[in-house]
């Protein structure tokens, strides 16, 4: 178990983190998720009067930001020299800019070496979207996780505070979904070797069941 890494990629709202953070509980292991890393160098460029909009400008600062993130499942958050943002890396402004800032190659390059260095020897559940082909190819479980846009955009809507509406909260994620997988670097994808699952007609406990079968299926092989 200690050298263990699963991949949990999928688009916006298909329950990776819930799923993430149940299968981590559930075996031990700790949890990271790459979305928080985005949006907190997002909250950063922001912040700093980076116009997301500019690759050039987003790239030239891809450096400077100083994240601490916690792999605890238990305790998530995440800091920005040393300034807690798990509140506002959720918020309207983060989410509309993270996928433009989370498409430039410096910061993609610097975010998958750093969490590279977080999972070292295993013993993790990564959630992303490039975590199967990209970060942590060599993971011995991956999997994919979908659901039908209307079921992501409830999930999405449900986990937002006050009264939201389900289909500002679809085309926005769509929108996401559609730079996120089209974009040059590292995009949205499932690996050839990931199992992919549809997650439209289950429960949160039912996914995490088939995710942690899976893991003890390997742990028996072994
Ligand atoms: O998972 P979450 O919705 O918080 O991710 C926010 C954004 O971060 C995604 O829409 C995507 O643009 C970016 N992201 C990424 N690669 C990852 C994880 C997230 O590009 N591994």
């Amino acid at each position: 178990m200690d050298a263990l890494v699963v991949a949990v990629d999928g688009p916006s709202g298909s329950g990776k983190s819930s799923v993430s953070r149940g299968v981590a509980r559930t075996h031990g292991l700790r949890y990271l998720d790459t979305g928080a890393m985005y949006r907190a160098v997002t909250w950063w460029m922001l912040e700093n009067g980076v116009d997301p909009a500019d690759p050039a400008a987003i790239a030239a600062r891809a450096e400077e930001p100083v994240l601490d993130v916690s792999t605890d499942p238990d305790a998530v958050g995440i800091a920005v020299g040393g300034l807690d943002v798990s509140g506002p890396i959720r918020g309207a402004e983060v989410t509309a800019a993270v996928s433009a800032v989370s498409a430039v190659p410096e910061v993609r390059g610097r975010l998958v070496a750093l969490q590279r260095q977080i999972i070292g020897v295993g013993g993790i559940v990564v959630e992303g979207r490039d975590i199967g082909t990209v970060v942590a190819p060599g993971a011995p479980v991956k999997v994919y996780l979908t659901a039908s846009a209307q079921a992501r955009a409830v999930r999405r809507s449900a986990e937002l505070p006050g009264t939201v509406n389900v289909d500002l909260t679809k085309a926005e994620m769509e929108r996401r979904d559609r730079h996120d997988s089209t974009r040059k670097a590292d995009p949205l994808a499932k690996a050839e070797d990931a199992i992919e699952i549809d997650t439209t007609a289950m429960t949160l406990d039912e996914v995490v069941a088939r995710v942690v079968g899976l893991v003890n299926d390997l742990v028996d092989v072994r």
